[in-house]
């Protein structure tokens, strides 16, 4: 019998199932020309190719240890119960956070009006869906749509995840229409709260992440993606001196495995510090795990267990794993899934 230790599962905080499909290929000289090849394939995802695709996605999410996931959605609403009866095949937790799209983008994101992305989601919340409520960004929402959707968010206790400051063209586009910076919109607006998660930062300034702390709000980091479309360096540092909650996502998922978002975050903070152990171990697990699931509004999600015999933790002391795990690790090291 193989010795194995339980652990608190992985939540996946932020991902695009979809774009696993673009894994492996190479256009685009930067974000915005990735995100005309992301647009194309988000613009040919049928409800069939969801329910059948989404299906390997998550599978391959709960091989890696997440056994929990925020799907960040904005393909239609069909296409979300499409998304949550893959899930549900697959066997882990989701909550649908449902994008709110007013202009920009594809069609099949968008609604009409505030009321219209209300009423698809609660048909969502009829139906059973846990679900989060997902202004796309301050790109895609406009003052009005967001003060609407922060009100609601408050009101019904429900998370609010919203994109903002991954790219520097989207602060320029938002001081020039607002003369404001993206999360200071979103206080304004009241979309910044205790149940809001920021996905990204990667630009916010200081003021922005002051913003954040204040309001209890949490961000969510996505290592692997952000590096891979030339995002920039989360500031993890800022983040922890100011004890905001932070979690990971899979995002594109180019990479799923949680263990390389947590090594590469601290990575990236190391890199920036140049000092060793800037987020302790049992603070990056907790990012992973109970930040992540905070984050959704889980109070319960399935363990995952680690194979104590596997060769990556050969020689390991048994103080020594949990660092193991986040240092020297990938994702094989977990049974099951
Ligand atoms: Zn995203």
């Amino acid at each position: 019998m193989a010795e194995t230790l339980s652990l608190p599962g992985f939540v996946n905080a932020h991902s695009h199932a979809f774009q696993r499909a673009l894994r492996g290929r190479t256009e685009g000289s930067d974000f915005w020309g990735w995100r005309d090849d992301m647009l194309e394939l988000a613009g040919g995802m049928t409800v069939d190719r969801i329910r059948s695709g989404y299906v390997e996605v998550y599978r391959e999410m709960l091989a890696a240890g997440y056994t929990a996931v925020g799907e960040f959605h904005y393909l239609g609403l069909a296409e979300a119960h499409a998304a949550v009866e893959a899930a549900a095949e697959a066997g882990i937790e989701i909550v649908l956070l449902l994008s709110a799209y007013a202009r920009g983008g594809l069609e099949r994101s968008r609604q009409e009006s505030v009321a219209d992305y209300l009423s698809q989601l609660e048909e969502l919340r009829a139906a059973g869906v846990r679900v989060g409520l997902a202004p796309h960004s301050v790109r895609a929402c406009p003052r009005d749509w967001l003060e609407e959707l922060g009100a609601y968010a408050a009101r019904e206790s429900l998370p609010l995840h919203v994109h903002a400051d991954e790219q520097p063209r989207e602060i320029e586009e938002c001081l020039a229409e607002h003369g404001v910076r993206p999360i200071e919109l979103l206080a304004e607006t009241g979309c910044l709260g205790a149940q809001t998660t920021v996905v990204h930062a990667t630009h916010a300034d200081a003021h922005e992440l002051d913003l954040v702390a204040e309001a209890g709000a949490r961000v969510c980091i996505c290592p692997t993606t952000e590096a891979n479309l030339g995002d920039g360096f989360a500031p993890v540092e800022a983040l922890c001196e100011r004890g905001i909650g932070v979690c990971i996502g899979s995002d594109s998922n180019v990479r799923i495995d949680p263990l390389e978002e947590l090594r590469e975050l601290e990575g990236v903070a190391r890199r920036r510090t140049g000092r060793r152990g800037v987020v302790s171990v049992s603070s990056l697990l907790c990012f992973g795990s109970d930040e992540g699931a905070a984050a959704l509004g889980l109070a319960s999600w399935p363990d995952v267990e680690v194979d104590l015999d596997h060769e990556s933790l050969a020689g390991i002391e048994a103080g020594d794993v949990h660092g193991a795990l986040v240092s020297g690790c990938g994702a094989d090291v977990f049974t099951g899934g």
